[in-house]
């Protein structure tokens, strides 16, 4: 017997898999709404601007790479806080905001999960149905069971809010409830301010645990409308999580550009929570990698690179818009029927309603590559190929 003789093959990544075949398909007019990333029009992951800028200042400075603090930048953590709570947040004025630099939006999750899991071993971690696919794996991993709460009502393309309060008004104290900020993954159905006001109540009321996790802050309305449910929880002076990402804002998946931020009540609690994330993150891997961190705490901290940044990040959010708009005209144009709802849906992706097996028809007969929910990516979408693909889903419906 071989030591890996028993290992089995383990299920192959769903959407990495399409990615997978997408690749191997022949086609010239294929199109790949599969992934979760945001491309130009012209069909590019963009390089930004005030990145370019941030990145040649850096190479300039021909900086030596030391290692960094564990919980990373301090420039970096304080700029993160502002983006999250607002740069006057009277939490961050009184200590009671830690944050650490992760790898990326799943890195935080990861530490957070970790963290929770120290401090009590016996909760029970609910995710939205449906949530991003790696959140129940992840939370699974770390070694607490996963429940789902009610959240998409596929009949209105809208929230079933009813059943989200009654699945939260259920869990026992100290279980832990994975919110998405903004912009949901993967159907683009985000709570009103109404509905949130009433998340944060049962929250407290139920002593649960909040992890908000805000992967594309800005991609919404903007930066600050979009922090509009971590300000909510942050008034509410309950304790809490969020985990947050660059990778999208800044387009700069690769170099893994996260935080994870704890709300406490005072600054001792502060203190003590740092301590113990510390070692969470000494544990795992010492301490995060300097180029991204570097690059997004130069943007956010200079007064022009800013200014560039949200100007680049508002193209974006209006493109996803503009894309939105044209693909729910284009489907009316085109017979396929009433998508406005596709409009009122928020971030890169849209639950367009199709089934599994007209997906399936999409890639056979027409090369265009959804995941079999049903889920498209929008930011996916340009002035080349959104004809193709408004026709083929036309089609695909008759
Ligand atoms: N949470 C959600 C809801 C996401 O959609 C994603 C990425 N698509 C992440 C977390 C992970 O972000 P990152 O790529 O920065 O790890």
């Amino acid at each position: 017997m071989t030591l890996f003789a028993s290992v089995e093959l383990a299920p192959r990544d769903p959407i990495l898999g399409l990615n997978e075949a997408f690749n191997a398909d022949t086609r010239a007019t294929k199109v790949n709404l599969g992934v979760g990333v945001y491309f130009t029009d012209e069909g590019k992951i963009p390089l930004l601007r005030a990145v370019q800028a941030a990145e040649q200042a850096r190479l300039e400075a021909a900086a030596p790479r030391g290692y960094l603090p564990i919980e990373g930048i301090a420039a970096y953590d304080k700029a993160v806080q502002e983006l999250l709570f607002g740069k006057d947040s009277a939490l961050l004025a009184e200590g009671r905001v830690v944050t650490a630099q992760a790898l990326g939006g799943t890195g935080a999750l990861k530490i957070g999960a970790d963290f929770i899991k120290r401090l009590v071993p016996d909760a029970t971690v609910a995710i939205s149905d449906p949530s991003w696919e790696n959140h129940r794996a992840l939370f699974e991993s770390a070694g607490f069971p996963v429940v789902n709460y009610s959240y998409y009502d596929a009949a209105s393309h809208g929230v079933n809010f009813d059943g989200m309060l009654a699945s939260l008004d259920a869990l026992p104290a100290k279980s832990v409830v994975v919110l998405h900020a903004c912009c949901h993954n993967p159907t683009g159905v985000d709570l009103t301010t109404e509905q949130w006001k009433q998340v944060v109540a049962v929250c407290q009321e139920k002593g649960l645990i909040p992890f908000l996790d805000m992967a594309y802050q800005g991609f919404s309305d903007g930066i600050d409308e979009d922090g509009a449910a971590v300000r909510l929880f942050a008034e509410s002076g309950q304790s809490f999580f969020v985990s947050s990402s660059f990778s999208k804002s800044f387009s700069l998946y690769g170099e893994r550009v996260g935080a994870i931020s704890i709300v406490t009540q005072n600054k001792d609690e502060s203190a003590r929570v740092l301590s113990q994330v510390k070692r969470v993150i000494r544990t795992n891997y010492s301490n995060p990698p300097t180029h991204g961190g570097t690059v997004v705490a130069t943007v956010l901290n200079s007064p022009e690179l800013r200014a560039q940044w949200e100007e680049e990040l508002g193209e974006m959010r209006d493109r996803i818009k503009l894309m939105r708009t044209q693909l729910v005209d284009k489907l009316a144009a085109a017979g396929a029927g009433d998508f406005t709802f596709v409009k009122e849906q928020r971030g890169m992706f849209s639950y367009s309603g199709l089934t599994a097996a007209q997906v399936e028809v999409l890639r056979a007969e027409h090369g265009i590559y959804a995941v079999s929910t049903g889920r498209i990516c929008v930011a996916a979408l340009n002035s080349r190929n959104i004809d193709a693909v408004a026709g083929a889903i036309a089609a695909v419906l008759k």
